[in-house]
Order: C-alpha cells, then sequence, then structure tokens
C-alpha cells in the first residue's frame, strides 16, 4: 500500500502488507482510530499533533492498540499505547555448536530444560547493588557491577558474554522516582523469583539451527554459520512491567475525542515515565539474558565433554524491545506496539540493524538486517502475527494439536510425553493458542519486508527445540 491510507487527520499513514498475507480488517480500523489522538491532542494545546502512523505486515488486534504500530507524536506521549508488557522484546544468542553435534543429545537436552526452568531453584539472588545496577544501566551495568566471589553457575556464564549489544533503552538518570517501592524486601524476594521465567502465553525460549544463509555477508559480518545452533528468547518485564506500568500512567490525561489518554512532554511527569519505562526495559532484556544463559547451562550439562566448553563465547547478536517509546528528536516521541527497530545501516551497523522475526514453535524464525525505511518509521514486525486474535476460540481440534506437538519438542513444566491422559489434555489444550496452527505463516510476511524494503532476510531459522510455560 505505497499511497498514504486516508484519514479525516491528513496524517500520513502506510500500511506494509501484501495479498500473501491476509489482514483483519477491524485492526486496520482500530490503528486508524489513534489518528483521532491528532485533533485531540491539538485541542490540548495547537503545537501537539501526531506526525505519521506506519503499520507492519503482522498487524493484527489486540487491546489496547494493534500488534504492528508505529505512531510518531509531536509533543505528547501516549503510554497506554504500547500495553501492559513494557520492553518485552526478542533476544538471540550464537553458540559456536553445529546442530549435528547436539541432535543426538536433544533428550538430554529436553531434561536438563525442564529441570533449569521448571523443576530446580534457580537461585539467582541479586545484591541491591546489581538490582539497581540492572534497573539503571541495563545489562551491561549489571554485568559491571560488584560480583559477590559466591555467586557461581549462571553468574559465570552471564560475565563471560564476550559481546552485548547496543542497549535500546538510554539510561535511567532520575532517582528511579516512584520505583522506590521494589527495593522494599517483597519486591526484592519477588524480583529474584521472576527473574528467569519465561513468561506465559506469547513468550517463548527457543533452540534453533541456522537452516539457510540467505546473505553472505551479513552473516559473515555477524558471525553467523549455516548449521549452526542458536538461542532465541521472547520474554517481558514479567510481574513488574505491571508495577511499571502503573507509574507511566498515573499521569496521562483522558482527552474528549482521543482513544488512549495524553501526557504532554511539557508535563512535570515525564522524566518520572521514562525512568518507569526504562527500567522496565531494562528488566526485560536483563530476563532475556538470564534465559539465554539457562539455555547455555543446559546445554552444557546436556553435551559430552569436549562439545561445549565453559570458555566458548556466548554472544548476543539481537536485543531489542518491540513495547516501547523512543525519543526520536524534534519533540518527537515514537511509540512501537508489537513492530520492532529495524534501522538502516549506519557507522555502529554497517549491515543494517539486526532484525529478529519469530515465526512459531513449527514454522522458521528468522533473522534481518534493518534497513530503515522512513515511511516504516524505521520498523519492522516482531513476528508471524495471530492468525485469530489472542482467546478467540481456535478452529484447531485437539486431534490436529496432539500430531503437530508430537512431531515437535516442546518443553513445558510437565512432560508431555510421559504424563497421564488427563493431565496432558490439559496442558494441550493450555498450548492450544500457541500451536504452530495459531500463527500465520511467517515466510510470506518475511517476503513482504523483503520487497517493501523493509528488512532484508539473513538467515532462516529452524526450531529444535522450544520452552512454553
Ligand atoms: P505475539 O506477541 O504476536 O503473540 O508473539 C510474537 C510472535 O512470536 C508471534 O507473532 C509469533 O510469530 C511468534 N511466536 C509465538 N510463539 C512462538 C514460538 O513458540 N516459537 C517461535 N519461534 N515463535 C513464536
Ligand atoms: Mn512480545
Ligand atoms: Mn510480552
Amino acid at each position: 500500500f505505497p499511497d498514504p491510507l486516508a484519514h479525516a487527520s491528513g496524517v500520513p499513514a502506510h500500511l506494509f502488507a501484501s495479498p500473501e498475507v491476509p489482514i483483519e480488517r477491524a485492526a486496520l480500523r482500530d490503528a486508524l482510530r489513534l489518528l483521532d489522538l491528532h485533533a485531540a491532542a491539538r485541542t490540548l494545546d495547537p503545537a501537539l499533533g501526531v506526525d505519521a502512523l506506519a503499520l507492519t505486515p503482522d498487524l493484527h488486534r489486540a487491546s489496547p492498540a494493534p500488534v504492528g504500530t508505529a505512531l510518531l507524536t509531536r509533543g505528547f506521549l501516549t503510554p497506554h499505547l504500547i500495553g501492559n508488557d513494557l520492553g518485552c522484546g526478542m533476544r538471540l544468542h550464537l553458540t559456536g555448536l553445529r546442530a549435528d553435534d547436539l541432535r543426538p543429545h536433544l533428550n538430554a537436552l529436553e531434561r536438563e530444560l525442564r529441570a533449569v526452568f521448571f523443576q530446580g531453584q534457580r537461585a539467582l539472588s541479586l545484591t541491591g547493588r546489581q538490582r539497581e545496577a540492572l534497573l539503571r544501566g541495563g545489562v551491561p551495568d549489571l554485568l559491571a557491577a560488584p560480583r559477590p566471589a559466591d555467586q557461581r553457575g549462571l553468574w559465570d556464564l552471564m560475565g563471560a558474554q564476550a559481546r552485548e549489544p547496543a542497549p535500546h533503552a538510554p539510561f535511567v538518570r532520575g532517582p528511579l522516582s516512584g520505583v522506590q517501592d521494589w527495593l522494599g524486601d517483597r519486591q526484592r524476594a519477588s524480583f529474584d523469583t521472576q527473574l528467569g521465567s519465561v513468561g506465559g502465553g506469547n513468550h517463548f525460549v527457543e533452540v534453533q539451527e541456522v537452516a539457510a544463509v540467505l546473505d553472505r555477508h551479513a552473516a559473515y559480518a555477524w558471525r553467523v554459520r549455516p548449521g549452526e545452533v542458536v538461542v532465541m528468547v521472547h520474554s517481558g518485564s514479567l510481574g513488574f512491567g505491571h508495577l511499571f506500568g502503573a507509574q507511566l500512567r498515573a499521569p496521562t490525561l483522558a482527552v474528549q475525542g482521543a482513544p488512549l489518554p495524553l501526557l504532554h512532554a511539557d508535563h512535570s511527569g515525564v522524566p518520572g515515565v521514562l525512568d518507569a519505562l526504562h527500567a522496565a526495559a531494562h528488566l526485560a532484556s536483563g530476563n532475556r539474558l538470564v534465559l539465554a544463559c539457562m539455555v547455555r547451562a543446559a546445554l552444557g550439562r546436556a553435551l559430552p565433554p569436549g562439545l561445549l566448553d565453559e570458555e566458548q563465547p556466548f554472544p548476543a547478536l539481537a536485543d531489542a524491545p518491540h513495547n516501547f517509546i523512543w525519543p526520536a528528536g524534534d519533540g518527537q516521541w515514537l511509540h512501537r506496539k508489537g513492530a520492532t527497530p529495524a534501522a538502516a545501516p549506519s557507522p555502529q551497523a554497517p549491515h543494517g540493524e539486526p532484525v529478529l522475526i519469530p515465526g512459531s514453535m513449527g514454522d522458521f524464525s528468522y533473522l534481518l538486517a534493518g534497513q530503515g525505511h522512513p515511511l516504516a518509521l524505521d520498523s519492522a514486525s516482531h513476528g508471524a502475527g495471530r492468525r485469530q486474535p489472542r482467546g478467540a476460540a481456535m478452529r484447531l481440534n485437539d486431534a490436529d494439536l496432539r500430531r503437530a506437538l508430537e512431531t515437535l519438542r516442546v518443553v513445558t513444566p510437565i512432560d508431555l510425553r510421559a504424563a497421564r491422559a488427563d493431565v496432558r489434555a490439559r496442558a494441550l489444550s493450555a498450548l492450544q493458542q500457541e500451536a504452530p496452527g495459531a500463527y500465520k505463516a511467517v515466510t510470506p510476511v518475511i517476503d513482504t519486508h523483503a520487497r517493501a524494503g523493509l528488512a532484508r532476510p539473513v538467515a532462516a531459522l529452524r526450531p529444535l527445540l522450544t520452552v512454553k510455560s
């Protein structure tokens, strides 16, 4: 859809789509309704407005705004737009391990993953300084914070991180205003028990194999090799996102005619809002690191000695939030809800920004290189997208679902293969919304990105094993 979508506001709005990827009309209607923010903001102050709307190819209905939305505002923020799971994002680690070497040990890996994710004690206690470092400065600050001598295990693996992608969230500069509560005893305890949880539903941790390299130059530069094992993580800010979310929404104002509450950028509450937003994003990214290191630890235990030693680097190639608000200069704010940054090549990222678009537990996922399309507001899809809104009655019947899950390796809190029939049936119905049939085919979504110039495919990744809670 190269022409702007018509709307009374006159704000340029573009949908990136192709006939191969069905999009619900209702999702488009919900997205266009966001343009009513333009007139509403101007009643508050004529200098405010919406500058642009971009909709990515996985556009689908969600509350309070569709997944696949990028909204550029001027002089105001609309924090409700980005939903409850602040800082939710995708992350990818390289292992240097060959999938052929791992394949004979997948049963052992499955056992180790179930143990580390769902049965054992993660015992990830952070010191007060580490917690504060993580919330303020994200993973780089967490890794730089002083570490007690008795903090071992996962911490050794985290410390051995060779590279950390540049953080997408600026640092928290304020006094963690309004977020002080997490320093209390109760929050501290729940902080430590929450770190290392996958989160429910669409969140996942997946061990994948590089099935095909599609752009040899970018893959070479990023050290992604065909046949290599990689670890993809999709997770958000867990229960803490809700705590921070309340901070984010507190100073907003409901305005007549506006589909969502507004926050004037000059409002005294804005610095606190940004601190809460960044703290949530840092926490989410720290959790993705912990989850990836849990997989790394399980791999180390599942494989015979010599295949993956402790010193083998485990670098993160990409980590980006898809529910977040970025300052865009000149008083502008870029909101992304279920859309991921896909910036053009730059001196820091000469091949373009690494972009992750997962498919499903039964489909490919893709690594791409951002091309920074201006009409897409430098954005790309963050997934294949659901066929139907979450919670809608699924057409998939139990037999289909059972057959699908028998051919996939899914690690859930219970062992699907060994469980009693009734326990298994309950677990399967809980997975209904997550089965491959719940999502669109990803390859047409990727083709749409390539044809529209949003991002270039670099590698196709095939799932070997998926962890879902
Ligand atoms: P959403 O927030 O749209 O529900 O989830 C993000 C995207 O992740 C989905 O659009 C879907 O394509 C992808 N996804 C959901 N579950 C899985 C999974 O288990 N494995 C992989 N590789 N992708 C998934
Ligand atoms: Mn997400
Ligand atoms: Mn999420």
